[in-house]
């Protein structure tokens, strides 16, 4: 019997079951996200799933059926997951894991929903970073939704960055909205004339509040601000005409114009006045530096959720497509398996399925680790106030000899005496968690989405005719269209490409990819299945041809590895993600098997899973490894 059992392929009988994908993406532990995943679930396909067969998506308008969406999401407790207890949420501490749960649940439906979701928390993210405490009591508190017996709506924002060309787009510093001073009586607070225009403004059609981002016109102001603006101040609120877009029809996009009055109080993260200048604590580029390396993360895994929300509907049309037809009994391959019988639709679904699984494990590891970051981040926030030091070219001197430190401890061996005491300091766990970060946030960003767009062709194209077809289970042709839309807001891939090929050339990050690359050679050791061994070999190639091109030059003498040189950093950011994304979808298989076996429901079938999914990350790590042999030799040879 025991002969029988070792000779039986280990297979996986079913779609990845909740309890599964919970100890995969580390959320076994946490009822609140169980519970918010399972809330939002029913809203998506639910409420969302009735809304796109009903046609919906086919109206640029923000109509009653939309704005009843939102209604639903405050009733599931979505638009809550952003807030503290304290101020009508139900989440204690960081909440960057649970946005990307909710995402990834209303984006497995349809994206628009997704946006219009997460817009509302993009709109407040600049409060909540670095607004005063008050107003980031106030705002939060009001855009909660009513507590039982409470009479009220809940505020919606928008987050108006973008402007109509020649301005604001991917070049976040070029800013036409304008502040200026408009009334500053003796021992009063200053009033301020906000002139604002946005492009492409989700949320806009219902708005009650927005933070626009702004540039002084008055030798009275320095810099530039986020400033938050309300429906009732003095002035024009227009939220304009709606973008007549092709993607996200769920959620509402318009281009915005504002010509308002407001307190300086709205100036978000407050002001001081210095020789009779007010001058913003922030500027606008430091606030949506610190919301995009956050908000980024829920975007990449919309797409990760769409590429494995296309598996279902192609298994069951492939594998039912000859049933009916004259001599297809049942029983017969034809009929059991359909089109899934050929090779070459079965890999091409595996390549989907692969990437899908990359894509999630990559964007979930960035979610969890924000999480991680926020606490640490604070504690380092506090630590270096202690000191006397505050932010911006202070704060990186100061933290140089803990980076120093970081790479220290990324060299100790495992019974160093000294690894207990750096590996407790909280400004050394701060610069690696936040080395980390700023890589696998935008690689998130770009990889899940843009690579993703590409595979959600392939998953559209195996449903044949019925794939470009409205009726088409999953709605995968929308899905594959709004991919692009995740690949361009927030900043598109030329943003995510440029931030990578600074961030991971950081000292720190490069000590901890190779420590990561020595994990992976011995993950190969004991989990030869998975790929580890090819993945290995991919990322020394990588650490090898970065090396190479930072110090070699052209023919001219210049550097090759040059932020100007966009064709030499951008490609191999791209190749980084690929590996940071098969790493990421091993180390998941991994703790599904280490902690798979204590959960007694799943343990039967966690065997198969593993092995599935072990197979998925083999096939991922080949495709990986290619892309990267392909891009180096490109790059050294080229
Ligand atoms: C439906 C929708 C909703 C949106 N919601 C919001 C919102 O709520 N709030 C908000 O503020 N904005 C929003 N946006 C705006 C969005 O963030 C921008 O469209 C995006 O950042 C790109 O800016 P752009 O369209 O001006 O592209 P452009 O700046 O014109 O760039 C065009 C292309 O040129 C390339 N490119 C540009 N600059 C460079 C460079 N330096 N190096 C290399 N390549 C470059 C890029 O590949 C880019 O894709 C939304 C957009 C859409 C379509």
């Amino acid at each position: 019997m025991a002969a029988f059992a070792q000779t039986q392929p280990r297979l996986m009988r079913t779609l990845p079951s909740d309890a599964l994908r919970q100890i995969q993406w580390r959320f076994a532990d946490r009822y609140d996200l169980q519970m918010l995943v399972q809330s939002t679930r029913s809203v998506a396909r639910g409420t969302v799933a009735h809304m796109v067969a009903a046609g919906e998506r086919n109206n640029h308008e923000w109509t009653p059926a939309k704005h009843a969406m939102l209604e639903a999401f405050d009733r599931a407790g979505i638009t809550a997951a952003f807030m503290e207890p304290g101020e009508g949420g139900f989440i204690e501490g960081p909440k960057n894991l649970a946005l990307s749960l909710a995402a990834f649940e209303l984006a497995w439906v349809d994206g628009g929903a997704a946006t219009a979701s997460l817009a509302g928390f993009l709109a407040l993210a600049p409060i909540h970073e670095r607004g005063t405490e008050e107003q980031s009591r106030h705002y939060k508190t009001l855009a909660a939704p009513p507590q039982p017996g409470e009479h009220r709506r809940p505020w919606r924002g928008a987050f108006v960055l973008t402007e109509p060309i020649p301005y604001v787009g991917v070049d976040t510093g070029m800013l036409s909205g304008k502040v200026r001073i408009s009334r500053w009586r003796d021992g009063q607070e200053p009033w301020l004339q906000v002139d604002k225009r946005g492009r492409f403004i989700t949320n806009i059609a219902f708005a009650n509040f927005v933070t626009a981002a702004v540039n002084s016109d008055d030798e009275r102001i320095k810099g530039t601000c986020i400033v938050i603006l309300e429906e009732t101040d003095e002035g024009v609120f227009d939220p304009g005409t709606a973008t007549k877009k092709l993607v996200h029809q769920l959620s509402s996009t318009g281009d915005p114009i504002f010509s308002l009055k407001v307190p300086a109080g709205r100036i978000v993260g407050g002001y001081t006045i210095q020789d009779g200048v007010l001058v913003p604590n922030y500027n606008h580029a430091e606030i949506i530096e610190a919301v995009f390396r956050r908000t980024r993360v829920p975007v990449g895994l919309m797409t990760a959720a769409k590429l494995l929300s296309a598996i279902e509907p192609v298994i069951r049309y492939q594998r039912g497509r000859f049933r009916g037809a004259d001599g297809t009994r049942p029983g017969s391959v034809r009929y059991e398996q359909g089109i899934q019988q050929r090779e070459d639709a079965l890999h091409r679904l595996v390549d989907v399925w692969a990437t899908g699984e990359a894509a999630a494990s990559l964007g979930f590891a960035a979610a969890r680790l924000f999480d991680e970051l926020d606490p640490i981040e604070k504690q380092k926030t506090a630590i270096l106030k202690e000191r006397g030091v505050a932010g911006g070219r202070a704060e990186l001197k100061a933290l140089r000899a803990s980076e120093l430190r970081a790479i220290e401890l990324l060299h100790l061996g495992p019974e160093d005496p000294r690894r207990a005491e750096l590996a407790g300091d909280p400004l050394v766990q701060f610069v690696l968690k936040d080395a980390e970060a700023n890589v696998l946030c935008p690689a998130t960003k770009l990889w899940n989405t843009g690579h993703g767009a590409n595979m959600m062709r392939e998953a559209v194209s195996l449903m044949g005719g019925y794939g470009i077809t409205e009726d088409c289970p999953g709605f995968l042709a929308s899905k594959w269209m709004d991919a692009q839309l995740e690949a361009t807001y927030e900043g598109p891939e030329a943003v995510q490409r440029r931030q990578m090929s600074v961030t991971m050339t950081a000292e720190v990050f490069l000590a901890e990819f190779r420590v990561w690359t020595k994990e992976m050679r011995h993950v190969a050791s004991t989990h030869p299945g998975t790929g580890a061994c090819t993945l290995a070999s991919a990322m020394q190639m990588w650490t090898w041809t970065l090396n190479s091109l930072q110090t070699a030059t052209d023919a001219d003498g210049a550097k090759l590895y040059h932020g100007q040189r966009q064709g030499v950093t951008f490609a191999m950011a791209d190749a980084l993600c690929w590996l940071l994304a098969s790493r990421c979808q091993i180390l998941d298989v991994l703790a599904l098997e280490a902690h798979g076996a204590c959960d007694s429901v799943e343990a039967e079938d966690l065997a198969g899973t593993v092995q599935f999914f072990s197979d998925l990350c083999h096939t991922q790590t080949a495709q990986a490894a290619g892309e990267v042999s392909r891009i180096c030799a490109e790059l050294v040879f080229g």
